[in-house]
């Protein structure tokens, strides 16, 4: 897979990928990451990448031209299964979405800031918009790094136990049990016996029926 992020803070950027799972992967070459400074595609000798709104009213709006240059110059080099604008206003991720964004190959992120981007790009130039949730962030970066954290570790090889990746919660529609580690006993908090039975059948039975009762108590909306 091959990540383009289009940003004007590309430093923003620099530590969610140069670390942990996201790193592994990409020195496992599963997937490339490139960030792409949009101020490189300004025309003016200040880099100018926004303007006042038409119509008034407080708040920056990116310009069409050095998107629009910046996705044309990208696009002359790469065919991208998707153009992705990050949006309080898009689609809503969930985990479905990044099951699907996960199988694509190669995928432009571009991040907006101020109060947002011109209109033109997201009608001509972008293919899906994609919000991590209700509520407004200064800058798309976040996000971009959120929906391309869950997409990647996806990626089979990313995660070294394939299968952790699809026990997660939210795969099977169900949040996922509790997990418990060394020691045993710590001050008498135990953990549950069960799980040092040994006896795998009873253990994932466990684990599921813990599943189903957390999911009733905090998220009933997914069963
Ligand atoms: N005026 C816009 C918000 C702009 S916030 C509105 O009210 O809809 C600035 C930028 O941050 C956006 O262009 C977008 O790229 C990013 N952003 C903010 N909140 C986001 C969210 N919940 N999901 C994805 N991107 C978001």
């Amino acid at each position: 897979m091959r990540i383009d992020i289009i940003s004007v803070v590309p430093q923003l950027l620099e530590s969610p990928f140069s670390h942990s799972i996201l790193k592994r992967g990409i020195d496992k070459k599963l997937v490339e990451v490139n960030i792409i400074n949009l101020r490189d595609f300004a025309t003016d000798k200040h880099k100018t990448v926004d303007d006042y709104a038409y119509g008034g009213g407080a708040g920056m709006v990116m310009m069409i031209e050095p998107i629009a240059a910046c996705i044309e110059d990208l696009r002359s080099k790469c065919t991208y299964d998707e153009i992705i604008y990050l949006s309080p206003d898009g689609e809503l991720l969930d985990q479905k979405m990044a099951n699907q964004l996960s199988t694509l190959k190669n995928v432009i992120m571009l991040c907006g800031h101020y109060k947002g981007i011109d209109q033109r790009i997201r009608d001509h130039f972008i293919t899906r918009e994609v919000s991590i949730g209700d509520y407004v962030l200064s800058g798309g970066e976040l996000a971009a790094a959120v929906l391309a954290d869950a997409m990647i570790r996806l990626i089979p090889g990313v995660i070294s136990d394939e299968t952790s990746a699809l026990s997660d919660s939210f795969q099977d529609g169900l949040l996922a049990p509790p997990v418990y580690t060394r020691p045993a006993d710590y001050k008498g908090l135990k953990v549950p016996e069960i799980l040092l039975s040994g006896h795998n059948e009873q253990i994932e039975k466990w684990r599921h029926e813990q599943s189903i009762d957390r999911t009733k108590k905090r998220r009933p909306g997914l069963l």
